[in-house]
């Protein structure tokens, strides 16, 4: 370890996604030499720099006020300052504040300094099981369950090889994100789910979706921090080019499946996760445009 000072700049440092001893002997330097740290959220800082005796002064820079923010730490970047940004946990910048800070930073000529370290996306990967030859981070998905259904369906469509796609998500919303899964990529593809990374109940549940699903179905509860990641492969020609339109996607169901439009309406409503109404809205809004 160098006792060389801190050069000035900005200094992006991760820290433990729960064990606290996973943090860095530089990012341990930083956090005590910086000016200041400037925090997702200086109470939840406070119990990590406690426990390694630091006593740098802390400042609020959270999802809400980072562009202002960034204002008043690019001023004192300017003149010479260390400062080092922490998120809650992992590293900062993914799916956390920090990129708008560094990007600030950048664009002021201001050194920015990773200080690499713990992050949810990478321990669960490495240990998934999984191809880490090609993978793609999603982090979250829509929380609304049409626009996540779109969002997994534009992502199986613009898949040209195997992928392991990597998402975070919240406890509430795995069983639904599972169940679109099966529904895109079959009940056969090979998901791992990565629960409590680093904590006392650290679990992986590597299996096809449809199994994993069914595990979590037996249980009272589902609780935790958890990493979805997925085996993905690009689906066959026909569901890899859904119908570029309603109207289109509607043809394919009456004459495949022989049903009525509305039955079809009804069908494509219920997949995508919409109302009858707003999907009899946009096929009108369709038919107008002479789509
Ligand atoms: N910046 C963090 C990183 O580098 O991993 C991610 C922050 S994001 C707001 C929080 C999400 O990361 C959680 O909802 C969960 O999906 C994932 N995560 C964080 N800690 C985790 C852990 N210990 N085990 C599993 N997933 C975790």
């Amino acid at each position: 370890m160098t006792d060389e000072p801190l050069a000035p700049g900005l200094y992006l440092v991760a820290t433990p996604i729960g064990n606290l001893e996973d943090i860095t002997l530089r990012a341990l330097r930083v956090l005590r030499s910086a000016d200041r740290i400037a925090c997702e959220d200086t109470r939840h800082t406070r119990k990590l720099l406690d426990r390694y005796s630091i006593a740098t002064p802390t400042i609020s820079s959270h999802e809400h006020n980072e562009a202002e923010r960034s204002g008043q730490l690019i001023a004192e970047l300017k003149n010479g300052a260390r400062i080092a940004v922490v998120s809650d946990a992992g590293t900062p910048g993914i799916s956390d504040p920090g990129m708008v800070l560094a990007a600030a930073a950048i664009a002021a000529g201001i050194p920015v300094y990773p200080i690499p370290g713990a992050s949810a996306l990478l321990a669960a990967l490495v240990a998934s099981g999984l191809s880490t030859e090609q993978f793609s981070f999603v982090g979250f998905l829509p929380p609304k369950a049409g626009a996540r259904r779109t969002a997994l369906e534009d992502l199986a469509a613009g898949l040209s090889r195997p992928t392991t796609l990597v998402f975070y998500e919240a406890p509430h919303r795995i069983a639904d994100t599972l169940a679109d899964v099966e529904m895109i990529w079959g009940p056969d593809c090979r998901v791992v789910l990565a629960r409590e990374l680093t904590k006392l109940h650290e679990e992986f549940l590597r299996s096809t979706v449809q199994d994993v699903r069914n595990q979590l179905a037996a249980r009272e509860s589902i609780r935790g921090e958890m990493v979805l990641l997925l085996d993905a492969h690009p689906l066959s020609a026909t569901a890899a080019n859904p119908p570029s339109s309603l109207q289109a996607h509607l043809a394919k169901l009456e004459k495949s499946e022989d049903l009525t439009e509305k039955d079809a309406l009804k069908r494509i409503a219920r997949e995508r996760g919409v109302s009858k109404s707003e999907l009899w809205r946009e096929l009108q809004r369709e038919r107008a445009r002479g789509k």
